[in-house]
């Protein structure tokens, strides 16, 4: 089962899904680059997330704001003094690496949220080394924000941050969203967008990077509603998942310890992945209380305190978080999708993530006449917006290979007696199974 973390890599750079970044100058630790139909996947996640979480819910108002913001946005979210990792240092080759990652290889015990002092004796109790078998230096928190220099006069750069979270757009333009779309607590911004992380350890794969995509939702609500609105986000975004496919013995909600939640975080509830390397975090659902509101007015002197029109009681709302990202997702669904059946691959990925929803053949690429009758009906499905492949090389068989590896529902193919009657054969990606069925009811049957 390890090697498909190989063989999803390969087939992902093979056909198209993800490319290692910049692989022309040698490559860049830990960047990936989405290829065609990596982009289509991702593209569907972000549209049917949307759906789900904003355009569904009278309640909840979508964001898409800036990724560097004034610096002391992440002063008063309290990321540039805490949002930080223990480090531990190779002392020959000076390779840093997450402390609690080497003592979880080592112990099997997560230490996660343990201070350096903590960190130091367990190394020197276990006898811990590097990987590469050496004496590691004393522990150290190492910060995760990435900074840059923006300005154009060289001397008079500002130092700024990349995001290290989506959300802190969505807290200090909390109370604009809440005017301008005339909202009453409880309700929730959501956003979608890169965030940067300095990782001290990176990978597998993409599971973790420095760049990477988040989908968030924040829910603005009274101190008294927090336990059901969080009962709520766990249920609502599990069955979004089970609803993309994925299996539901391959997914448990883990409580996070209290040493292992970020600064923010008062109760964390991360739902996981059981990937060939582990259960994995791949979304949190977060109770933050009234911790950034009441941060971003201390430190922009903003008074968030909220009037409850009805009762008139006066608080600062608190937060209950829905947190995903959009690339581990994918990687989940991946994982979940890939088969093997013989010397098929067929990854059977739900019809609504799949990069392509149908192909569509002539039987023959020299005969024009089984060409234009399967260019129409291409043109057809796409006017419909369906996403269709074309493919006319090779035999049909390889054709229906080539898309089952790529993970297209169904294939189409135009034959001589399409031109008679009108039927065409459909063919099943995860049956195999093959149908004749009428060209006016292509479109309802793929859309199931
Ligand atoms: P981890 O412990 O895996 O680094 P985290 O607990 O720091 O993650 P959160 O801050 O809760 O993660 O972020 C919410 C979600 O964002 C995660 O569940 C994950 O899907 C995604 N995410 C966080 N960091 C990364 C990263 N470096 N690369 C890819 N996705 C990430």
């Amino acid at each position: 089962m390890q090697d498909n973390l190989q063989k999803i890599t390969s087939l992902c750079k093979r056909r198209g899904f993800v490319f290692p970044s910049s692989e022309i100058y040698g490559g860049w630790e830990a960047a990936y680059d989405f290829g065609p139909l990596g982009a289509e996947i991702l593209r569907n996640l972000r549209n049917l997330w949307w759906k789900e979480f904003v355009t569904k819910r009278p309640d909840v108002v979508g964001l898409d704001g800036a990724i560097i913001s004034h610096p002391r946005v992440w002063e008063a979210s309290g990321h540039t003094d805490l949002f930080a990792d223990v480090m531990v240092e190779d002392t020959i080759t000076n390779k840093r690496y997450r402390a609690d990652h080497l003592i979880e290889d080592a112990t099997g015990e997560n230490v996660d949220g343990s201070k350096p002092e903590e960190i130091d004796e367990i190394i020197q109790k276990n006898n811990i080394k590097s990987p590469e078998g050496n004496k590691l230096g004393k522990a150290k928190y190492f910060n995760q924000l990435v900074e840059v220099m923006v300005g154009t006069v060289e001397d008079a750069k500002t130092s700024a941050y990349l995001r290290g979270e989506t959300c802190q757009p969505i807290f200090y333009n909390y109370e604009l969203v809440k005017d301008s779309m005339r909202k009453k607590i409880p309700f929730g911004i959501a956003q979608i967008g890169k965030s940067f992380r300095n990782e001290i350890k990176v990978g597998p794969y993409f599971f973790r990077t420095r760049e990477f995509e988040q989908m968030e939702l924040e829910m603005f609500i009274h101190p008294n509603d927090a336990a059901s609105t969080f009962e709520e986000l766990k249920t609502v975004s599990k069955s979004w998942l089970i609803g993309l496919g994925i299996d539901e013995k391959k997914l448990r909600f883990r409580e996070q310890a209290q040493k292992e939640r970020a600064h923010y975080n008062k109760i964390a509830h991360d739902l996981e992945y059981e990937f060939p390397f582990g259960w994995k975090e791949f979304q949190g659902i977060h109770y933050r209380t009234d911790w950034d509101l009441r941060r971003h007015g201390e430190f922009s002197g903003q008074d968030f305190t909220y009037t409850d029109p009805e009762t008139g009681e006066k608080f600062i709302p608190h937060v209950a978080e829905y947190s995903i990202g959009l690339s581990r997702l994918m990687l989940v669904l991946l994982f979940n999708a890939y088969s093997e059946d013989g010397d098929r691959i067929v990854l059977k990925l739900d019809p609504k993530v799949a990069p392509y929803k149908v192909a569509v053949f002539p039987l023959l690429k020299n005969k024009d006449e089984l060409v234009i009758k399967a260019k129409n009906i291409f043109e057809d499905l796409v006017e419909k917006g369906i996403s269709t492949a074309w493919d006319d090389r090779g035999n049909i068989g390889k054709r229906y290979y080539s898309q089952d590896e790529i993970g297209t529902p169904y294939c189409i193919t135009v034959d001589f007696q399409t031109l008679e009657d009108g039927t065409v054969t459909i063919r099943d990606r995860d049956t195999a199974k093959q149908e004749r069925i009428t060209i006016e009811t292509i479109s309802s049957k793929i859309q199931g």
